[in-house]
């Protein structure tokens, strides 16, 4: 199994406070691996890293062959999911899929058919002149990861994309991620503090505590509280 993702001894520091402390970790290609841990265990750092909005203060980056620790988000391929979605809320649906995919230069038709291929991915057809703040809290969930993944990205990383919605809500996303993250065949990171979403969705689960990564196994080898 080729590897697409790997930290080597990688650190974070906030002034005099450690975030991530000497990580290594690798991910294979395809593989869904969900990170755990209390507040502060530096799960969100490990992903910001990854998606270049944080850089490290030591170690290094590879997305497959690429040393990426210096590389600017938007040449990453790497596509995010954030905790409260981060939509353009004075924006359509359109145009918060389209802001991403403009960037990169694609022409228009290009755009359009790329927004109506996600917007079905996610169960949202048609969705495409909503506003935002008109949609429900799962709708808006299914935007974010619809822009995330209209970038076409080798990497999904998600941090806590379903903590702010019901538990009814969130166990019918929860099948939801992981059968197109099955599908796509798309590699992803997924942080979360619910231990119980992380074994139900996982190929593997990291362990953070402290900055630390504690434990990495697959889900029925983890019996660690965190
Ligand atoms: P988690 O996602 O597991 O809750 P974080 O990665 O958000 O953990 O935070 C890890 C540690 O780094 C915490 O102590 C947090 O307060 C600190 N931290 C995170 N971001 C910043 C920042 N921008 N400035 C200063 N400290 C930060
Ligand atoms: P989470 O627990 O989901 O990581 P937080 O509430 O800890 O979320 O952090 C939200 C944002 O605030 C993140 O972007 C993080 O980098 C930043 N942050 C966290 N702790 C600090 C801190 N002590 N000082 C400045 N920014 C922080």
């Amino acid at each position: 199994m080729t590897n697409r993702i790997r930290y080597e001894n990688v650190s974070k520091y906030y002034g005099d406070v450690c975030a991530v402390e000497d990580v290594s970790l690798t991910v294979r290609e395809g593989e869904f691996l969900a990170v755990i841990g209390p507040s502060g265990a530096g799960k969100t750092t490990i992903l910001r890293m990854l998606a270049g909005f944080e850089k490290p203060s030591g170690g290094e980056i590879f997305l497959g062959e690429r040393e990426i620790t210096q590389l600017p988000p938007h040449k990453r391929d790497t596509g995010m999911v954030f905790q409260d979605y981060a939509l353009f809320p004075h924006m359509s649906v359109r145009e918060n899929i389209a802001f991403g995919l403009k960037n990169e230069g694609l022409p228009k038709d290009e755009i359009e058919d790329r927004i109506t291929e996600v917007l079905e991915m996610v169960d949202l057809p048609g969705f495409e002149d909503r506003k935002t703040t008109n949609l429900s809290g799962g709708q808006q969930q299914r935007v974010a990861t619809a822009r995330a993944l209209a970038i076409e990205p080798d990497v999904l990383l998600m941090d806590e994309p379903l903590g702010a919605l019901d538990k009814k809500l969130r166990d019918q996303l929860e099948v939801k991620v992981i059968r197109l993250q099955k599908e796509l065949g798309i590699t992803t990171m997924y942080v979360t503090h619910n231990q119980e979403e992380a074994l139900k969705m996982a190929d593997r689960v990291a362990v953070m505590n402290q900055g630390t990564i504690e434990q990495i196994d697959p889900p029925e080898k983890i019996y660690h509280e965190p």
